[in-house]
């Protein structure tokens, strides 16, 4: 049970709701037993009124539990029952004055269970009861149990402090943890995206790739393989950041051109690999590709505007085995260092020739 408990605590740390639950249906069944108990203890110590009260408690407690999944229903019940109880104990000081002692856990218990904003909202609402039977004549007239000014005077402010301290403890956890889930995030996304063009890395381009050919439905129809012409020399002529540009400006081209089955990636510096998956022909999509790049016009900062080219393999598969898969990217390969050799802004398709 505890590890139970544990767990569920453990990994829903990040989701609030989940989290605020989990936590409200713990503390209604920590009340619910700790109630019980001290009805127990009350009949032992014959604190008859108390015991209806911690009876009825616990009998609330235990609705709240079999309500929470209604939580719009259940916490505000929660919410009036635990102020109406601790009101009473206010008032009665039942038994010795110490019941009032619970008024302190509210703080730091309605932040976890609520967050800090509702929580705030419970903890200020049960402070100015405090304040009303404690600072105020009309209020001070009710109390049935002799409190002393010292302690009247005093309480409010340690309840003000312990509050601070819970809002403070509160705030910083719920910051952290968005800080966290914001970096997972983007970790997340940078161990599967090239963090230039926004495509895949080589890593999840395999984890994709596995995916699909593990499925003997999914059809591969062929590979296409894009480096930029010439690309070391725009980088020479016009920095790095232009030829950073221009990679953006093709993996741009070519996720226009391709359908959302194809899966594409930044295979290495200024290559690109896409796998067809589509009916179209590979041949043909990686011409409209190269036309697109020739056509394209960048208008750079300081006025003059770049063409850039590429040059294209095609290699035509049907491979069911991500190996045997990898072998065929190889002719790709081939394909495309054929169409560098033949003057490059060319599209070739795999030829067994090649070899
Ligand atoms: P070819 O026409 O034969 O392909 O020649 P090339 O100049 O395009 O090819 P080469 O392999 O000689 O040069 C590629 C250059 O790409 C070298 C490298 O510095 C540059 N490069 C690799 N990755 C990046 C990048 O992310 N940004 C920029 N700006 N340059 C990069
Ligand atoms: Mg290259
Ligand atoms: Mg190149």
């Amino acid at each position: 049970m505890l590890n139970y408990i544990k767990t569920i605590l453990l990994t829903s740390y990040k989701d609030d709701k989940v989290r605020q639950q989990l936590l409200f249906q713990l503390l209604n069944f920590i009340l619910f037993t700790d109630a019980v108990t001290m009805t127990v203890v009350n009949i032992a110590t014959k604190e008859n009124i108390l015991f209806w009260v911690t009876a009825i408690y616990a009998i609330l407690c235990l609705k709240n539990l079999v309500l929470s999944r209604k939580s719009y229903i259940a916490k505000p019940f929660f919410f009036i029952e635990t102020i109406i109880l601790l009101s009473f104990f206010i008032v009665t000081g039942f038994p010795g004055g110490f019941s009032i002692l619970w008024i302190l856990m509210v703080p730091a218990v309605a932040m976890s269970v609520f967050g800090v904003k509702v929580g705030s909202v419970y903890s200020i609402v049960l402070f100015i009861d405090v304040i009303f039977f404690f600072w105020m004549p009309s209020g001070r007239d009710l109390l049935m149990y002799d409190y002393s000014d010292t302690y009247m005077l005093r309480f409010p402010f340690v309840y003000v402090c312990i509050y601070l301290i819970s809002f403070y403890v509160e705030w910083i956890r719920q910051k952290t943890m968005e800080g966290l889930i914001e970096t997972e995030r983007k970790n997340r996304w940078l161990y599967r995206h090239d963090a230039l063009t926004g495509a895949y890395n080589r890593h999840a381009f395999h984890e994709e790739l596995s995916k699909i050919l593990s499925n003997a439905s999914n059809k591969v129809v062929g590979t296409i393989m894009l480096d930029i012409d010439n690309f070391k020399h725009i980088n020479d002529t016009y920095g790095h950041n232009v030829g950073d540009k221009v990679i953006c400006r093709l993996s741009d081209i070519i996720m226009k051109n391709i359908c959302e089955h194809c899966l594409f990636c930044r295979w290495g510096g200024e290559e690109f690999l896409i796998v067809m998956r589509c009916e179209h022909d590979p041949m043909k999509i990686a011409e409209t590709i190269r036309c697109d790049v020739e056509q394209n016009k960048m208008q750079l900062e300081t006025g003059e505007s770049l063409r850039f080219t590429v040059s294209v393999g095609v290699s035509f598969c049907e491979a069911a085995d991500p190996e045997i898969f990898i072998e065929r990217v190889n002719d790709v390969d081939k394909a495309m260092y054929a169409a560098k050799k033949a003057g490059k802004n060319i599209v070739v398709g795999f030829d067994q020739n090649f070899m």
